[in-house]
């Protein structure tokens, strides 16, 4: 009998963060396409979706928790499973959100709406406590306590047109922002200065009018094509008279999140400018020049890892290797459909039991064999017990290529690492403040393992030769905070990431 041993390989993954997504246009189906690009979006944020959409004279909604699917379709009264998508005759501008969250409750969904202003928000706002303090805010606002719900108090707070008002608070606002707002009439998109999440602008290609969404890969479902990003520090008015920069606030330490190119976008979208399955590609290419001698297999940890994987596979290292390219888990994709629809907000809070375990070992490449995994990061403890899943299966050695440095660090800007359990941000495994790689190997019980460097990741971004040392992230517009610890905006302000 093979240990028990439960694998968990979605559970120990970074999560991300929420998307956003907002129309305009006087001829298209509004709701339609709202819904149609937080589908393609879901990936960012599984906890819960909602839609505010409104023609110029009144606002409806509807927000629920579970996929987007689940929650804009109900069964009839034949118990046929049909779209169930808010309308309004008219309607012609409106905003969407999908949410992940580490915590909060239904209250917590977004899109919010307050006197004429609706917002969704992708990311983390980091000064947040000093604004509820500034203006006297209680501890929630209808039930919710998240830094999006009080950006809207705060907007309300400001004088002026809705317009005056949203620029006002934004100057206002500290940390990780693309937010989307729409009043009765306009939606707007704006980007924090220092560009931390991604946020692009779409043409709608048969009809008139122009969205905005997290990433490129929601524009072909939603029947747009790309136009341009939002700039860092950017805000975007979109009306009648189509697309305007109504603020640019432009600085020169721009810190986009790397690890949205590692792990958090999907791997058809252009994120930063950058095609991502390239960039993914190009650091496997990179990580085959550190694989092992004398192995017999190498195989992605399954679906993270396969980005990197393509590209060690696909280089001359690995085929002239001798080592057969192939999977040692095979997933079950019917298992969980059911549970992952009626996810709930229990997840966050229990994400252990919640994660799917749909995950079998393919024995006959695993027994006896010198197997290399090749992942796109490592947080908690998930790769020690498939390292033990693969010895109790019979193989020989089990050694790692990483695509990421070792994640030593929380993210202040809107990814949940799970800071408490990260395996190279241990106390034990850092000693004298450096992460010990040797002691997280041996605490993994791999044969061995190999992080890229910093100057490899940025090289497989760039294209060229940079120096290995912590300050290669800001000097070339990224953040790689959770690796070096060197926070480009203090983050002591959060409240709790739940946006
Ligand atoms: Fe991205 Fe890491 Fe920076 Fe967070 S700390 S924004 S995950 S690079």
């Amino acid at each position: 009998m093979h240990e028990k041993l439960s694998l968990n390989i979605e559970a120990d993954k970074p999560q991300d963060n929420c998307a956003v997504v907002g129309v305009y246009s006087k001829d298209a189906n509004i709701p339609g396409i709202i819904v149609n690009g937080l589908i393609e979006l879901n990936h960012r944020g599984q906890e819960g979706a909602g839609i505010i959409i409104s023609d110029g004279i009144s606002f409806v909604g509807k927000k629920a928790s579970g996929l987007v699917e689940v929650v804009f379709s109900k069964r009839n009264d034949d118990g046929v499973i049909i779209e169930d998508i808010p309308q309004l005759n008219g309607a012609f501008t409106g905003i969407g959100h999908t949410r992940y969250s580490t915590s909060g409750t239904l209250d917590e969904l977004q899109p919010f709406l307050e006197d004429g202003i609706s917002v969704a928000h992708n990311g983390n706002l980091t000064n947040i406590q000093e604004l509820k303090e500034e203006f006297g805010f209680p501890d929630e606002i209808d039930g919710a306590r998240s830094d999006t719900r009080f950006a809207l108090a705060v907007i309300h707070k400001m004088q002026g047109s809705e317009e005056e008002k949203i620029l006002a608070a934004l100057k206002k606002f500290e940390g990780a922002y693309s937010f989307v707002f729409s009043t009765k009439d306009t939606l707007y998109a704006s980007r924090d200065p220092h560009g931390f999440r991604p946020l692009v602008l779409g043409k709608l290609r048969n009809r008139k009018g122009y969205i905005v969404a997290s990433e490129t890969s929601a524009l072909r479902r939603m029947g747009a094509k790309f136009e341009r990003e939002v700039k860092p520090g950017e805000t975007v008015r979109i009306n009648k008279s189509g697309h305007a920069t109504i603020d640019l606030d432009e600085r020169s330490d721009i810190s986009r999140c790397i690890f949205e190119l590692i792990y958090l976008a999907r791997p058809d979208s252009v994120v930063f400018g950058v095609p991502v399955m390239e960039f993914r590609r190009r650091i496997g290419e990179g990580l085959a020049r550190h694989l092992p001698e004398n192995v017999d297999i190498i195989a992605p940890v399954p679906d993270s890892g396969r980005g990197a994987w393509s590209g060690v596979i696909s280089s001359e290292i690995a085929r002239e290797s001798g080592a057969m390219f192939e999977e040692v888990f095979y997933p079950n994709k019917y298992r969980n459909i059911v549970s992952g629809k009626l996810r709930t907000f229990i997840a966050p809070n229990g994400r252990d039991k919640a994660a799917t375990e749909k995950y079998s070992v393919i024995e006959s490449n695993v027994r006896g064999k010198d197997i290399v995994l090749v992942d796109d990061s490592i947080l908690r403890g998930s790769m020690a017990r498939i390292v033990r899943i693969l010895r109790a299966h019979g193989a020989r050695s089990v050694h790692a290529l990483i695509a990421a440095p070792p994640i030593e660090h929380a993210c202040g800007y809107g990814v949940d690492f799970g800071t408490d359990e990260l395996v190279a941000g241990k106390s034990e495994n850092r000693p004298n403040n450096i992460v010990d790689i040797e002691k997280v190997r041996i605490e993994l019980g791999l044969d061995s393992l190999y992080y890229i460097s910093y100057a490899e990741l940025l090289e497989a971004v760039l294209g060229n030769p940079v120096e290995n040392v912590p300050e290669v992230f800001e000097q070339n517009k990224f953040c790689g905070a959770c690796f070096t610890g060197r926070y480009p905006v203090p983050i002591d302000g959060t409240v709790s990431k739940i946006a």
